[in-house]
Parts: structure tokens; C-alpha cells; sequence
């Protein structure tokens, strides 16, 4: 079958690229991996310089239970305390709700979606894309969208860089009630990792961590690296002991890369993680997401509408990516060599002690202003 656009992932920034494509009168396949909604590794805090935009779509984050975030706690690995108040704050909710309801925008907005589907290559034929798929579907399009997210194996068939190395990290996330303040977002650091935690919907709290695999293996499991490394802070041994967990198993991932990336692959337009994931201590790979997304469709927009060509849609594109996110993940980058490390975060932690308005200046440092509603 043959579509303008297919996008292939249907995350914050394929949904989001989707309902902006065909709101524009443009027909776009979109294929997905699984069938909504599904539970995803995210610490699930989205930052508030896209609020105006989501409400804009139509998605408001409240009534879907989201919790407001204003504040900001800050732990050491031996439990020493920063609190601070967040310049823009954000609110929380669960990826399986979120993703959800932008699905059904997407639905309403006209995309088609082949769910359960898996994209295993994508080929640039010189004037289009072709597009296979694990159940054996093969699909063309004049413009093709990778929103894939972190890592997939179509990165190797299409000889990304990134994939050569491995990567030490490993994610986890469970969803949690207890007695939390709920306009939190809590950085607990421990060795060798941080662990995030905000409230969503429901009255729960996602809990969510990154860590070098190095612990996993020196503890051996799971639960045993949550006793003997990460409850050595004691605002973690205090979760762990006493909250609610919500999962008979908690969520997983491996092999998080946060090496640089191209914006454009064989003319393949990247979008999201796809594009570059930014360190999740900055709690605001979400929002890049949502913004790029709707970068891209508004390129893509422009091309048809204004038959720009095809070197003009991408020489625009790289350069509105760049401008937007290219510091941005830099800054995170270097902000991860401090956290997580045992005695470097607890340095920092006095540092920013003594002057409080620098780590608002770190904060800023990787996020954007408010999204600019059109
Ligand atoms: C541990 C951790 C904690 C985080 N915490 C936060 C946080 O608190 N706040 C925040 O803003 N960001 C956070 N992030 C980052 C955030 O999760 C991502 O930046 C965001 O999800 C990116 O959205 P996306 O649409 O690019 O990718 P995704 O949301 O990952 O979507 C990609 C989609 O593509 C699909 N897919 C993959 N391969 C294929 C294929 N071959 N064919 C078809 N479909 C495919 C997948 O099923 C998925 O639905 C965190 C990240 C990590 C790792």
C-alpha cells in the first residue's frame, strides 16, 4: 500500500506527528510495535513547557488525573537533602494513559495504524521509501518518519553508528502508592545510578531508575541491588520498605544509549529518541518528544503544501533540530557524569546548597520555553 507519510513508532513523537499530519489533510499510515495502551519505562514527569500545546491539541493532562509538579527534592547517596522550588514544573502521569489518550486523538484525526506490527527494514528507492514488516507487509511512501524510540534493530539495518557500542545501562519502573507529597519530583542518587520519583493519576507514584549494569551483576538480581545498593539512601530504603508495589514484576529495559545520533538517516526523518536521547535525570525527553514531533510535521506540512524539495525539507529540518535540542543534550550528558557517582553528586549537592539559583540555571540549561502555540 502506498501512503505520503508512514511513521513508523507510535510514541509521544510518532502520536504526536501523526495527529498533526492528518489535521493538515495529509494521509498517514502509522505502524506500531504493540497495541495500546501498554506500560513503557519513563519516570512519567512531563514538563510544563508543552502544557499549553497538549491542551491546544485537545489532550488536557488534568483530566486525565495528571498530578501538578512544582517542586523539586534533591538526595545524596548518603541520604543529605536540597529541596528547591522548579522555575516551570510539570505534571505526572502514566505513559499508559498518556499514549492512550493521544492514540484516540490520532484515531479521531484520521491516521490509519497497523498495530502489533513490527517495521524490520526500510529502504530508500531512490524517489520513495518501502517499508517491510515482520508480519510480511510492505508499504511505500514519498516521506518516511522514524519514531522508534531508543534503540531498535532497525538502527542496525540501517548502519547507525551508535549501535557498535553497548551500552552500560539498564532501566526500571515500578508504579507505587504510600504517603508521598504529590507535587514532588524526587531525584534519589545511590552508586553508580539515580531513581527518580513523581506522582501520576490515581493517587500512585512512578518510581523509576537508571543504572550501570555493573550493580545488577555485582548484586545479582533485581531485589538484591534494590537492598544492598540502592537503599543505602535512606530516603530509598524508606520506598522500598514501606510503599505499595503495584506490579507483580517491575518494568525493564537494557541497552539505553545517550550517544549522539543523526536527525536524518537515508532520508529517513528521525524524530523523538530516534533523533537523540537526552539523560533522563533532566525529566524532559517527553516534552522533546512532543516538540519534535510536531516539528516535523510541520515540515513535512510545508513540503507538500509548498512543493518544497527534498533537499529543502531536510536542510530545514536539521537545522530546526539543532537549534532546539542539540544543547540541550549536551548539557544532559554532562549534568549524568555528576549524578549517580557516590562522592560527586554529594559535592554537588553542597554546592548548589550554597547557591540555589545555579541549579535552577542547570535546570534551564536542558529544557526549552514554553511550546509557541501557532
Ligand atoms: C529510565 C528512563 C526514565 C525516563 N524518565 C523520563 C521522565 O520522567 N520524563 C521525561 O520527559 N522523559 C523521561 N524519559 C525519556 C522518555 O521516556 C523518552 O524521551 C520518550 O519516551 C521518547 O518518546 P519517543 O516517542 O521518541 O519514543 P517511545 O516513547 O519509546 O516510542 C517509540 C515507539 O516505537 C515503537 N517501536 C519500536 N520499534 C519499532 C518497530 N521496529 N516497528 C514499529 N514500532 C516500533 C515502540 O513500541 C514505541 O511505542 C526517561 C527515559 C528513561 C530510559
Amino acid at each position: 500500500m502506498n501512503y505520503p507519510v508512514v511513521i513508523i513508532g507510535g510514541g509521544l513523537a510518532g502520536l504526536i506527528s501523526g495527529i498533526e499530519l492528518a489535521r493538515g489533510g495529509i494521509r498517514v499510515l502509522l505502524i506500531e510495535r504493540k497495541s495500546y495502551p501498554y506500560h513503557k519505562v519513563c519516570g512519567e514527569y512531563v514538563s510544563n513547557e508543552v502544557l499549553p500545546y497538549l491542551k491546544s491539541l485537545g489532550l488536557d493532562p488534568a483530566a486525565l488525573g495528571a498530578a501538578r509538579i512544582s517542586n523539586f527534592r534533591f538526595t545524596s547517596p548518603k541520604g543529605s537533602v536540597l529541596d528547591t522550588k522548579l522555575d516551570l514544573g510539570g505534571f505526572g502521569v502514566s505513559r499508559y494513559i498518556l499514549d492512550q489518550a493521544l492514540y484516540r486523538l490520532a484515531l479521531k484525526a484520521g491516521v490509519d495504524f497497523r498495530l502489533n506490527t513490527t517495521v524490520t527494514k526500510v529502504d530508500w528507492l531512490e524517489e520513495h521509501f518501502e517499508i517491510n514488516t515482520a508480519d510480511g507487509g510492505t508499504y511505500t511512501s514519498e516521506i518516511a518518519i522514524g519514531a522508534y524510540g531508543k534503540r531498535a534493530r532497525l538502527d542496525r539495518q540501517l548502519g547507525r553508528g551508535f549501535m557498535e557500542k553497548e551500552s552500560p545501562y539498564v532501566g526500571i519502573k515500578y508504579h507505587i502508592r504510600g504517603d508521598f507529597p504529590r507535587n514532588v519530583i524526587a531525584l534519589h542518587n545511590f552508586k553508580n545510578g539515580y531513581c527518580g520519583m513523581s506522582a501520576i493519576e490515581d493517587d500512585k507514584q512512578c518510581l523509576c531508575y537508571l543504572t550501570e549494569r555493573t550493580n545488577l551483576r555485582q548484586a545479582g538480581s533485581i531485589p538484591e541491588m534494590e537492598r544492598n545498593i540502592l537503599s543505602k539512601n535512606p530516603h530509598l530504603e524508606a520506598i522500598f520498605s514501606n510503599a505499595e508495589f503495584l506490579y507483580a514484576k517491575p518494568e525493564v529495559i537494557n541497552e539505553i544509549s545517550f550517544a549522539p545520533k543523526n536527525c536524518i538517516e537515508n532520508h529517513l526523518l528521525m524524530v523523538g529518541d530516534s533523533a537523540g536521547l537526552i539523560t533522563p535525570l533532566c525529566g524532559n525527553g517527553m516534552a522533546m518528544a512532543i516538540r519534535a514531533g510536531n516539528m516535523v510535521a510541520h515540515e513535512v506540512k510545508l513540503y507538500f503544501q509548498q512543493h518544497r524539495s527534498r533537499s529543502e525539507l531536510e536542510g530545514t529540518y536539521r537545522k530546526s533540530w539543532q537549534r532546539e535540542f542539540a544543547s540541550r543534550l549536551l548539557v544532559g550528558r554532562a549534568v549524568q557524569k555528576v549524578f549517580g557517582r557516590e562522592v560527586l553528586s554529594e559535592l554537588a549537592l553542597g554546592f548548589f546548597r550554597l547557591a540555589p539559583p545555579l541549579l535552577n540555571v542547570v535546570i534551564k540549561g536542558t529544557h526549552g520555553k514554553l511550546m509557541r502555540l501557532e
